[in-house]
């Protein structure tokens, strides 16, 4: 067995905040497992709407989490493509059901709370429908062999989700459905992360977080917090493109920046440059904590980061003061996914290049937990590895308050037994009941 992390050494989070946490929460521990509604069966790179609409069995899912003992499901209400998974006037729902509603109802049967996963600046379909509120690039360059230029707004093709067409459906008619659609095929999977994708690549469109777009997705945070009895509030892309330098530089973000610092500092280069990013972020977290209180003041209030760099990464490239949001929002949950970089199972290679980045994200960690000021709940992977990875993780990133999960589809039969067991033996039963 691994040797567990003595986490207590790094992390430096108020007790009092952990004891609200854990009374709000109701459970001594926290066991989730994370659930795509729009991904498929299998992996998550497939954006498969008709199964959403007909193939997904709420209770079949229930009853399996009640088995293996979980005690919260985390459901992705909005995913990256913009798709909305419950019942919204506001939103763009193509799935022609209410699906967050159908799991509030199943879930009162079961001892198991459901926390919901919402994606905020990334939105495919925003970007198709208001081309005006996209990020807008500060400099020309080339990603994934495509070239981008100065003053172009961030759409792109998408680096990893792909879609087939529905049987008997025609490209030209699908897109109607899904305008974001283009004709370009991936035709093979390869082995690498950024390469297992296969199908009809779409575009994705990163938002301006000074826009519009802000004032859309509160809109949309009021009428899941107000109409469903969730016990948590968890914003993903929570920030700028990970993959690119230079968002955003539309005209809202130059004004407003200006406003602040005035026409000496310079735009992309200038450290007011990065504060600016990360104070447009920590204004978007304090909006919507501020929006989930208000309508519900014991709703759990959360976000996700990414390891890496501080400078280079989570500051440059993203815009997330962890330290900043952390004090807003009242979880962190960083998504720690080394298995996800490779699995043994796929030959010694990339078995290494896993162990690598386990090696480098349990260190990252260790350097940086001081920085949140939150209870921190770690996200890992049960998808795309083997068991005794799986199991290495979840024992790795648990930071005392329990683990999640990612994901329901795609985790084995023998990942299940051991999730089951997991929970029976090292989390113990007693610690996952709700006494409220
Ligand atoms: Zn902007």
């Amino acid at each position: 067995m691994v040797r567990k992390v003595d986490w207590s050494k790094y992390v430096k989070i108020k007790q009092d905040k952990i004891e609200s946490f854990v009374k709000n929460f109701g459970a001594k521990k926290f066991y989730a497992i994370g659930l795509m509604p729009i991904r498929g069966q299998k992996g998550f790179r497939k954006l498969d709407y008709e199964f959403a609409e007909k193939g997904l069995n709420i209770d079949e899912i229930m009853t399996k989490l009640e088995d293996a003992h979980f005690n919260t499901l985390g459901i992705v209400i909005k995913d990256t493509a913009g798709a909305c998974t419950w019942n919204t006037k506001v939103g763009w729902n193509p799935t022609n059901r209410d699906i967050l509603g159908e799991f509030c109802d199943v879930g009162k049967d079961y001892n198991i709370e459901i926390i919901v996963s919402f994606t905020s600046m990334n939105d495919a379909y925003q970007g198709y429908l208001h081309p005006d509120r996209v990020s807008v690039h500060g400099k020309s360059g080339e990603k994934y062999g495509i070239k981008y230029h100065e003053g172009e707004i961030s759409t792109h093709i998408d680096g990893e989700m792909r879609i087939d067409l529905p049987e008997g459906i025609a490209f030209q008619e699908y897109k109607k459905k899904i305008p974001f659609l283009t004709n370009q095929i991936d035709e093979e999977a390869g082995k690498s992360r950024d390469a297992r994708g296969e199908g009809y690549i779409p575009l994705t469109s990163f938002m301006c977080p000074n826009s519009e777009h802000v004032n859309y997705l509160l809109e949309l945070v009021s009428e899941v917090v107000k109409n469903y009895p969730i016990k948590g509030f968890f914003a993903d892309y929570i920030r700028y493109d990970g993959a690119y330098t230079d968002l955003c530089t539309c005209n809202r973000c130059i004004q407003k920046f200006r406003d602040i610092y005035g026409n000496k500092p310079k735009l992309l280069k200038s450290s007011e440059w990065y504060d600016f990013k990360a104070d447009t972020i920590v204004n978007y977290a304090r909006k919507l904590n501020d929006t989930i209180k208000s309508i519900n003041n014991t709703c759990v209030s959360g976000w996700f980061c990414l390891p890496g760099p501080k400078k280079l990464f989570s500051r440059k490239r993203l815009g997330q003061d962890w330290t900043k949001l952390s004090s807003i929002l009242d979880v962190v949950s960083p998504m720690e996914y080394p298995y996800l970089m490779g699995t043994r199972d796929d030959g010694w290679y990339w078995g290494k290049i896993a162990d690598f980045f386990y090696w480098y994200f349990i260190r990252n960690l260790k350097k940086r937990a001081k920085e949140f000021k939150a209870p921190v709940l770690i996200t890992t992977n049960s998808v795309e590895c083997n068991t005794k990875e799986m199991l290495k993780q979840m024992r790795g990133f648990d930071l005392g308050l329990g683990i999640a999960v990612f994901k329901y589809f795609g985790t084995s039969d023998e990942q299940w037994k051991a999730l089951k067991r997991y929970a029976e033996e090292e989390i113990g039963l007693e610690n996952l009941k709700f006494s409220n």
